[in-house]
């Protein structure tokens, strides 16, 4: 989609350091780090958020989940780690192309802010 910051990540036309990719979907790290590690895990379909989901999009967001924990292995985080989602205003979401942060290598806390 014309304008999404991701979806230019997804076609290379923006630099990002890539940790894992497949045809389905890619995973990057965060600009801003709010931990050691730090990677977005996204489609590379554009779909804004999680409140977009659509049936047809079942397959794909089956297969980013089951990935979740092979990349999290691949980035060492065999200590446990926290998966988030920001969805639309009052979660927070400033990027409007669905993403998963993956955040490791510190101990977390919570509630979240
Ligand atoms: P959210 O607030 O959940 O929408 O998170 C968006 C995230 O995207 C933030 O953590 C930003 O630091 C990150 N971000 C924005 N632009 C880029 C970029 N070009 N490369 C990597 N991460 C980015
Ligand atoms: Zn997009």
């Amino acid at each position: 989609m014309a304008d999404c910051i991701f979806c230019k990540i997804a076609e290379k036309e923006i630099p990002a350091t890539i940790v894992y990719e497949d045809d389905k979907i890619i995973s990057f790290k965060d600009l801003e780090p709010q931990a050691p590690v730090h990677v977005l895990i996204i489609p590379k379909k554009h779909i804004e958020s999680l409140d977009d989901l659509k049936e047809e999009d079942r397959e794909l967001i089956a297969h980013l989940m089951l990935k979740v924990k092979d990349i999290a292995a691949e980035l060492g985080l065999e200590n446990g780690y926290r998966l988030v989602n920001n969805c639309g205003e009052d979660g927070f979401q400033t990027v409007k192309h669905l993403h998963f942060h993956l955040l490791g290598k510190r101990k977390m806390t919570w509630p979240p802010g």
